[in-house]
């Protein structure tokens, strides 16, 4: 059976209460899309793009550095494998004794062939410089772009953000407007209801089902709902919302 006059006041409009739900669902759903907007997936996107290309020039100019300092250390140590060739070299023109001569060529024979090593060493260093240059190069023309393409996706959401906040902030408005004219505590039981009820206080009932938990109300359920007095209300016998007829 129809709970009816459950909860009534006289001079409530529900009508008027019923305009402002649809506003707080409207509020809300504005919300929502202002949290979700697509400017800011395309901007996240973009944020991430030129943090991969960032991360990538990072990698890239580090390499550098490490062959950087190969080199130079290959090179320094060049330096001293020429000075040491050159000592040896003098003292081999001074040493009579076959088996210091042949102490010193095994000697300059290794730092020679170190000497070698080290150059094939520094040319495989000079290649990989030159590809990690080139990469360098693409990269920042790469970041140059996606730079431009972050800032075209911020100033989209920007513009996208104001006009969200401007739509809730009219709908907020015409809801002030709105809950003025209406009973301070009939506002406070329909905030009650909204929050116990899925942000649906108030039901419409279509084609003999109840708008808020999409339940049929029977024949005698409707037939009494229209008989109710003006001034009081039915609830919806399963969700026990307002409603509104
Ligand atoms: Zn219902």
């Amino acid at each position: 059976m129809v709970r009816a006059g459950t909860w009534h006041s006289q001079s409530m409009d529900l009508r008027a209460l019923f305009d402002v739900q649809r506003l707080d669902t409207a509020i809300n759903q504005a919300r929502h899309a202002r949290a979700n907007l697509p400017e800011l997936a395309v901007q996240t996107s973009a944020a991430g793009k030129l943090g991969t290309i960032r991360a990538r020039s990072g990698d890239l100019s580090r390499e550098q550095g490490t062959l950087e300092s190969e080199m130079a250390a290959i090179e320094k140590r060049d330096a001293e494998i020429a000075t040491h060739l050159a000592r040896l070299e003098k003292q081999l023109k001074t040493v009579i004794a076959p088996r210091e001569a042949e102490a010193l060529q095994h000697q300059m024979k290794n730092l020679t062939f170190e000497r070698e090593s080290a150059d094939e060493r520094g040319l495989a260093i000079l290649d990989a410089s030159s590809v990690a240059e080139t990469a360098l190069i693409e990269t920042r023309a790469a970041d140059a772009e996606a730079a431009r393409e972050l800032a075209a996706a911020e100033a989209s959401l920007r513009d996208a953000e104001k006009e969200a906040d401007r739509v809730i902030a009219e709908l907020s408005v015409a809801r002030a407007d709105l809950v003025a004219s209406i009973d301070a505590s009939d506002l406070a039981e329909y905030e009650r209801l909204r929050a116990t009820h899925s942000g649906v206080a108030i039901a419409e009932i279509k084609h003999g089902v109840c708008g808020g938990c999409h339940m049929d109300i029977s024949a005698s359920e409707l037939d009494a709902i229209k008989r109710l007095p003006a001034d009081q209300f039915a609830e919806c016998p399963n969700c026990t919302r307002l409603l509104l007829r």
